[in-house]
């Protein structure tokens, strides 16, 4: 039996010989040489240190196996020790629990440190052996506080240096990456190092698209959410604690941020709630925020990436849309760089047209969607609110009873007026980033010039060609097809009709009836002709048409139909004389040569009797074919 006095000694010099090697031990090898020179000092038949968890919220021990844990815990019952410890006055030096074995006494010393987490040691000795006195107990209790409160302040500040090289590596890791995922994935594998108990989440913005097997959630910005503690930290910027008391767990919600703005939200889920120290909130908060900067860097990297293939894209489609295109081309080409560069799948046209009966054309290079009565009916409503406000709209939730949810419709606006709209659409929700709406919007805006002056141009062309009292192609437009018909076909055929005594029509109702006669000769003319054929108005009550690839005895038979509906069905009854004419060799023939056969053989059917049909050189009469 040693004197109080050495027992003070003999601890004190080994643990400060401890101390002094400090270094060299990690804190559990630390306890275990403590544990084993208390047994070797008190004579114990074990000696264990327990440490409290405040992670899993229990005492482990930290100097023996699982079996020697087992047996400890066999001498006594270790039920309700955290209440025990608490309430423990260790002045007897008896167990503070109740003994269960016959053979070893238990002692209990409860250690509170001044700096750190909090244990005790547990001692046993045989029964016939001296018991411990309470002076020894005190001081064991201590000494060995007083030894745990250095070790911790020391494992503490190794612990931040640690820390702060594993930021700095992450970090150093991190900004050499240029892809997002590989840096998310690199966050997520540093935390399962850092709390492998823990859960993690990664609270990330809807723009986030690629399909991904990390632990990512949608960060919610609906109006209920605003309240949730995680659209808090993202919002703020700040870090938030959330403690949930049914599931009994703690959540930090740490958000991502870098210079600009914040990117998401770290949240950390414990199994069992627990009270974060200022440190370790301290440490997440950089761990969140170097990883805020990663993501920043990577983001703002693929952004001027983007930038750089967005400027290209709009070049590429002003180039081709500057050279002189067809409508349907430009739409074509305009549809195309929507569906590559944002992946929609479907691409709506509409331009205003009040000479429409929908006061709108949906242009023919729409996607198929449009083609449908739903389809329509949804671009004309979406048309009228472009024309009503001119604002672009853009939603991932639309809410209607179409089968897209993602839309994105963008007005065709040129000198301030809306001219038309752009609807772009795909069935997932919330499938376009906000970057491709504007990217969007910056292509039609630039291809709307080319597309306003392209359907001017047709119009104009149109107007050109069109006889305004007829609707039939005016003279002109008939000489230039024959030209361009005559140098790439193999034969022709040509009918020249002038109304009979039409100067007698005119003088008996007046020129306006005299209008209506030739209006009703040709729309006769239109329902009679084939789809190839072209029929002008070629001089005053002189009509005509001229039909590609067809025989001259073609041409007899059609004019000789005409002739017939002509004869019945206008009022006030008219007649018709037609001449035919028609070529089958271009080297021999001009266009000119062809109009003045025609004409001639419509001379001769005005010889010979009028309301008949007269085929060029053999003059032959064929009258009520
Ligand atoms: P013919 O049977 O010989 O053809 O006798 P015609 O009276 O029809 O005589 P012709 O073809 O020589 O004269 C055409 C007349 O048709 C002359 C003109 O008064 C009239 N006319 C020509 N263009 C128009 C037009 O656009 N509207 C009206 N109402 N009359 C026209
Ligand atoms: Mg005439
Ligand atoms: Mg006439």
């Amino acid at each position: 039996m040693i004197t109080q006095h050495k027992l003070k000694e003999r601890i004190r010099s080994t643990y400060f010989e401890l101390i002094s090697d400090i270094a060299h031990f990690s804190y559990d090898e630390l306890l275990s040489v403590v544990t084993n020179r208390l047994t070797t000092i008190l004579n114990t038949t074990h000696s264990v240190i327990y440490i409290y968890n405040k992670w899993n919220k229990k005492y482990e021990i930290k100097t023996g196996s699982k079996e020697t844990d087992l047996f400890m815990k066999s001498l006594v019952d270790f039920s309700d020790i955290n209440q025990q410890l608490m309430e423990s006055d260790i002045s007897d030096g008896k167990s503070i629990l109740k003994e269960k074995s016959e053979l070893l006494n238990s002692v209990i010393i409860p250690l509170f440190p001044k700096f750190g987490s909090s244990g005790f040691v547990f001692l046993s000795y045989p029964k016939d052996a001296d018991p411990l006195s309470n002076n020894s107990v005190g001081i064991v209790k201590q000494e060995t506080e007083q030894l745990l409160k250095l070790v911790n302040y020391y494992k503490l500040s190794e612990n931040s240096v640690s820390k702060s090289k594993f930021l700095f590596d992450m970090s150093t890791r991190l900004y050499s990456m240029n892809i997002k995922e590989d840096i998310l994935k690199d966050i997520v594998q540093c935390l399962y190092k850092l709390y492998p108990t823990f859960t993690y989440y990664l609270l990330l913005s809807q723009d986030y698209e690629a399909e991904s097997s990390l632990p990512i959630k949608t960060i919610e910005y609906s109006d209920a959410a605003t309240k949730r503690v995680s659209t808090q930290a993202f919002l703020t910027g700040e870090v938030q604690l959330e403690d949930r008391v049914k599931d009994k767990n703690t959540s930090i919600y740490a958000p991502l941020r870098g210079k600009q703005g914040v990117y998401g939200v770290l949240q950390i889920i414990t199994p069992h709630a627990v009270d974060f120290t200022e440190d370790e909130i301290d440490f997440i908060t950089q761990f969140a925020n170097t990883a805020g900067a990663a993501i920043e860097n990577v983001t703002l990297y693929q952004h001027s990436k983007h930038l750089v293939s967005d400027l290209k894209l709009i070049n590429e489609a002003t180039h081709k849309l500057n050279s002189n295109l067809k409508l349907t081309e430009i739409i074509s080409i305009v549809r195309k760089q929507i569906i590559e560069a944002c992946r929609a799948t479907q691409a709506g046209f509409m331009y205003v047209n009040d000479n429409s009966d929908d006061g709108f054309d949906l242009l023919s290079g729409s996607t198929s969607y449009f083609a449908t009565k739903q389809g329509e009916i949804f671009a004309e409503d979406i048309l009228r609110q472009m024309q009503a406000n001119a604002d672009p709209m853009f939603s991932g939730d639309f809410k209607r009873d179409i089968p897209y949810r993602s839309i994105m419709a963008i007005p065709m606006i040129h000198s301030g007026k809306v001219h038309g709209a752009v609807i772009i659409m795909h069935e997932e929700r919330y499938f376009f980033s906000f970057e491709s709406y504007k990217l969007m919007q910056s292509l039609v805006q630039h291809s709307t010039l080319a597309l306003t002056n392209s359907i001017l141009k047709d119009k104009l062309e149109e107007s050109v060609i069109t006889d305004y009292l007829t609707k039939l192609y005016s003279r002109n437009h008939l000489d230039e097809s024959l030209k361009a018909h005559m140098q790439s076909d193999e034969k022709g055929t040509l009918i020249l009709f002038d109304i009979d005594d039409f100067k007698k029509i005119n003088d008996t109702y007046g020129h306006y009836i005299g209008d209506e006669v030739i209006v009703q000769v040709a729309n006769i003319i239109r329902t009679q002709m084939g789809q190839e054929d072209i029929p002008a108005r070629w001089g005053g009550e002189e009509l005509a048409i001229y039909l590609p690839n067809a025989s001259i005895d073609d041409g007899v038979e059609l004019a000789g139909q005409i002739r017939t509906q002509v004869e019945s069905f206008t009022e006030p009854g008219i007649t018709l004389s037609c001449g035919v004419s028609s070529w089958i060799d271009k080297k021999l023939d001009s266009v000119s040569d062809v109009f003045i056969r025609a004409d001639k053989a419509l001379y001769e059917a005005k010889e010979i009797g009028k309301n008949c049909v007269v085929k060029e050189k053999k003059l032959k009469k064929h009258s009520n074919i």
